[in-house]
């Protein structure tokens, strides 16, 4: 029966819909938009080769965005550093 497959699919939520690398790049760098986040997140719970291979991006992103705010973190520096010291709060991370 055919609605008994649309029934099952509706159960089990986008268990076939594998994130890409790019997708999961991005969700490991916090940089993917709500909705597809919200659907990525939800297919890691049901999938654990999603889930291994977010482990691998998930290495590789931690480092690009500990390199990203270091950056972020020198350009702040260096615009502190032109004579607002005091004033500045940096949340500290
Ligand atoms: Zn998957």
């Amino acid at each position: 029966m055919e609605q008994l497959v649309v029934e099952q699919g509706a159960i089990l939520p986008d268990l076939n819909a594998h994130g890409t690398e790019e997708q999961l790049e991005l969700y490991a760098l916090g940089r993917l938009p709500g909705s597809g986040q919200v659907r990525l997140e939800e297919h890691l719970l049901v999938c654990a080769a999603c889930r291994d291979k977010l482990n691998e991006i998930g290495d590789f992103a931690l480092a690009m965005r500990a390199a990203g705010k270091q950056l972020m973190a020198d350009s702040r520096r260096a615009s502190a550093a032109r004579g607002k010291r005091g004033r500045a709060i940096f949340p500290v991370v």
